[in-house]
């Protein structure tokens, strides 16, 4: 098993169906994520990784420990770096049955799939395809999505892994694995223990075009509009009924088209009206707030409460309830504590032969939650695209790069370590 390239790594994990489910009550939410799991944990054990755990969650930790000799001016206090990919893939679209197809040397222009024809890769909508001209690429059939997010992920941390152990003359402090289930549900770090995954610092290797790397999420609430009206037969309704549904439309009609997903980049932030049901007598309507400043989160639910205290007059016998949640906070206040974690990313990418970047992620990524728990996490690039969708494809070169920023950022740690 040892000596495996990206590719084939990838292309084991992609054919393995690891959907995660929401509204599960149970964890993991699928239980098919622990097929990967259970493989990755038989795959670290062959690399000759010894304490490697899976718990009854499916969170699977490893270590490398550190082969720094005691002379090193580094050894003992190098700190220890995680990485962390989550093996499920999105509820969105299927990901049973995957049939990657390897394309050696993508010529350029549109892409049809093969399964289904309908699906076209179009140049104009992928800028990252440039990059790809000349060198290989991955795609699914077209009938499901690929799984590149993140087994993108999971086969460029055991490459990683696989190039340090065979390359003992690389010298690195204390590594630290993790492979976690249920990132797509927005649970992926519900159970994670930070002490025992004994890192200082982590990165998710859970990113797309290659030299891009995040260290800026948005901050995230979601909102719950509950209207109740009242149901009656239409035949005797009267001033009597009140439609939940006429009430719910008005509230959506009147949210700000010019703040929404479609309509905004960057840093702007959006209100994104996402799930509506409805009957007669209650209707629900779930919508995102994102804003990569946290104060901004405010602004968006006095939008929502200005919005909802316009329509309320006109219907004065419908209850409307407005609930907020919080779901994620950006990580970026928590990423700049301790500037290393960040700036030895970065130089890692460069000594790659990539022009890195900063770019904000205008999602979460569980280095989200755990930065804000406390152990700083930004995000790597692994070289996919078009994520939950039955045009996902990955670059090979994207993720051999990948390989070698993770192997070179371990060397940075140590390198900057004797030099402080
Ligand atoms: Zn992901």
């Amino acid at each position: 098993m040892i000596n495996q390239t990206v590719l084939d790594r990838f292309l084991r994990y992609v054919v393995i169906d690891t959907q995660s489910k929401e509204d599960s009550n149970t964890y993991p939410s699928t239980s098919k994520q622990f097929d990967l799991l259970n493989l990755l944990v038989k795959e670290l054990k062959e690399l000759g990784i010894s304490n490697v755990q899976i718990d009854e969650h499916g969170y699977v930790m490893a270590t490398l420990p550190s082969n720094l000799p005691a002379s090193d001016k580094a050894y003992g206090r190098t700190p220890a770096v995680g990485f962390i990919a989550h093996v499920d893939t999105s509820p969105e679209v299927s990901g049973a049955n995957v049939k990657p197809q390897v394309i050696r040397s993508y010529a350029g222009g549109d892409i049809q799939l093969p399964g289904d024809p309908s699906v076209v890769i179009r140049e104009s909508e992928n800028s990252a395809l440039k990059l790809a001209k000349g060198k290989m690429i991955v795609t699914s059939d077209g009938t499901t999505l690929l799984g590149a997010d993140d087994k993108a992920g999971c086969a460029i941390i055991m490459t990683a892994l696989q190039h340090l152990v065979n390359n003992p003359s690389i010298l690195h402090g204390d590594i630290k694995i993790g492979f976690t289930p249920d990132e797509e549900v927005g649970a992926g770090t519900k159970h994670f223990d930070i002490k025992k995954f004994g890192a200082q610092f982590a990165y998710t290797v859970d990113g797309d075009t290659p030299g891009e790397l995040n260290k800026e999420t948005f901050s995230a609430n979601s909102c719950l509009i509950t209207v109740h009206g009242r149901d009656i037969h239409p035949g005797s309704a009267k001033n009597i009924m009140v439609n939940s549904i006429r009430v719910v439309s008005d509230i959506i009609v009147r949210l700000p088209k010019h703040m929404a997903p479609e309509t905004t980049e960057g840093y702007e932030p959006y209100i994104h009206p996402y799930v509506l049901e409805g009957g007669v007598g209650k209707s629900t309507v779930k919508i995102l707030f994102r804003d990569f400043r946290t104060e901004g989160l405010d602004d968006l639910r006095t939008i929502v409460e200005k919005v909802v205290a316009e329509v309320q007059p006109m219907h004065p016998k419908a209850k409307i309830e407005v609930q907020i949640q919080e779901s994620y906070r950006n990580m970026r206040e928590g990423v700049e504590r301790d500037p290393r974690v960040i700036d030895y990313l970065f130089e890692a990418a460069r000594r790659s032969g990539l022009d890195p970047a900063w770019v904000p992620i205008r999602g979460g990524t569980d280095g989200s939650k755990l930065t804000a728990a406390g152990l700083p996490t930004p995000n790597i690039f692994t070289g996919g695209a078009n994520y939950h969708s039955r045009t996902e494809w990955v670059s090979v070169w994207g993720m051999e790069k990948s390989v070698e920023t993770v192997t070179n950022l371990v060397q940075v740690w140590v390198e900057k370590t004797r030099e402080s």
